[in-house]
């Protein structure tokens, strides 16, 4: 802290993954030697770049983008590329930190890596966005590949951006290698992407569940966010059963005690691919607008934070506490403040991090790397299956490394001590780099 005192997200990640794994790093000298942690906790490279494009009225733009690469551990640096106001080395450096422990988690060979600009897509037209993609990679084409780092998307990056990117690196390199993954179904995309983090986040809770002798059928569900995660989210649960009566964006959220269905998931759908707003769709629907709150005052069963980091405080927390919530799991990264998590815990609320919860979408990814170097496209049954297998196995993983003696399980440190000793272990075998 004394090194990064001005990276508040970097170092909230950095002591919530410390605190749970510091008994099972204390008990095993092996991994306390070559300065192991101390090399864990700093990234290998961070690149920092200008971005400078020419706005629809002819006028040059500037914005500061970054690509974090935190880990090549296990495999080539792997992470989203984020375009988002708030975007800054900190909270990039907490994104790749967290992305090499999910990564390690998929079993998958892929390290951890990051990255994003503070452009803010909203309200630029098509040809800003894709002049923007195009001068971001004049730079970025230098510092990945396929066996270096693959990017994807993240918040405010999609497949249109995704495919911006694509196309100016093989202009820029005369390649066509998979040096990004979420590419469309054209070019080399894999079948289930856009809906891999939502489903899998589902499959994750679903198999909490059933280690309570329980399903999602019938269970009462909130979502936070109405973006990629969130609307795939709430297909998910819908299909297996649960009531989904909550959704959100930046300015409110919507609660609807019928519940979505698949027509009003349309609609929502609709409304955020054109750049609505939440409060359109509540009006639309007829259902409650909640302006300026989250959606965590109202009772549930299951509580899905999907939209961004720092969207459920204390005070959430404790609402979700008093009204009976069971479980919560991460759609998005990071969301729960420490606060929050340590509520759960106390309360003895099952609480899955983002990590693991949300691991899903980048383990499809590592499949489109997989068919991509195949040169094959695989079937959405049999991505779907290798999806569900990942997840179920993750679940497993913070099932073994996260039993309490109370015979609870803490899927925070389950999911920390698994990741770890996986990117602990590839370390100590390559020596000190
Ligand atoms: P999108 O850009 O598609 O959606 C983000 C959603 O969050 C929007 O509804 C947005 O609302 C909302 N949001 C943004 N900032 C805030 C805020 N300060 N308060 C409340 N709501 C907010 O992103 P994704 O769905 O792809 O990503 C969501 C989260 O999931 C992120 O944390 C991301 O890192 C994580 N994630 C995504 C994966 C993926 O495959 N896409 C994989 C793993 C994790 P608005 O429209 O108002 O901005």
């Amino acid at each position: 802290s004394q090194r990064y005192p001005h990276q508040p997200e970097y170092l909230q990640a950095v002591r919530e993954v410390l605190n749970s794994i510091w008994p099972f790093y204390s008990a095993n000298p092996k991994y306390q030697q070559q300065g192991l942690l101390e090399r864990m906790l700093e990234p290998e490279r961070l690149i920092r770049f200008r971005v400078c494009w020419v706005d629809d009225k002819g006028e040059v733009q500037i914005n500061r983008a970054f690509r974090v690469q935190h880990s090549s551990a296990i495999g080539p640096y792997k992470g989203g590329m984020r375009f988002h106001p708030s975007v800054n080395a900190s909270i990039l450096k907490f994104l790749a930190f967290e992305q090499t422990f999910k990564n390690a988690l998929t079993s998958l060979p892929m390290g951890g890596g990051k990255g994003g600009s503070d452009f803010d897509p909203k309200g630029k037209s098509d040809g800003e966005i894709m002049r923007f993609c195009q001068a971001l990679m004049l730079e970025l084409h230098r510092h990945v590949g396929p066996d270096t780092d693959v990017p994807a998307g993240d918040i405010g990056v999609g497949a249109r951006e995704v495919a911006y990117m694509v196309g100016m690196m093989k202009k820029l390199t005369n390649r066509t290698s998979c040096v990004f993954t979420g590419k469309g179904l054209t070019f080399g995309g894999s079948e289930l992407r856009p809906e891999a983090t939502g489903y899998g986040l589902l499959y994750f809770v679903s198999a909490m569940l059933e280690e309570q002798g329980q399903s999602v059928a019938g269970k009462i569900i909130s979502v936070s966010g109405s973006g990629n995660v969130a609307q795939f989210a709430i297909e998910k649960a819908m299909e297996l059963g649960g009531k989904v009566i909550t959704a959100s964006d930046s300015s409110g959220s919507v609660y609807d005690p019928a519940g979505f269905t698949p027509e009003k998931l349309a609609l929502l759908r609709d409304i955020k691919e054109r750049g609505g707003r939440i409060s359109e769709y509540a009006r639309a629907v007829g259902a409650e607008y909640l302006e300026g709150r989250t959606p965590w005052s109202v009772p549930t069963e299951l509580a899905l934070p999907c939209a961004t980091q720092n969207e459920l405080h204390a005070v959430d927390a404790k609402a979700l506490i008093a009204n009976g919530v069971q479980l919560v799991a991460e759609g998005a990264n990071m969301p729960s403040t420490a606060d929050a998590i340590s509520l759960f815990h106390e309360a003895g609320v099952a609480f899955a991090p983002g990590k693991a919860a949300n691991a899903g979408g980048v383990a499809t990814s590592g499949l489109e790397m997989s068919q991509n170097a195949q040169r094959l496209s695989w079937r959405r049954e049999t991505v779907d299956e290798h999806l569900h297998h990942i997840m179920t196995s993750i679940h497993k993983l913070c099932v073994e490394h996260g039993r309490e003696e109370s015979g609870r399980i803490n899927y925070e440190k389950g999911a920390n001590i698994a990741g770890f000793v996986r990117v602990a272990e590839a370390m100590l075998a390559q020596g000190v780099l």
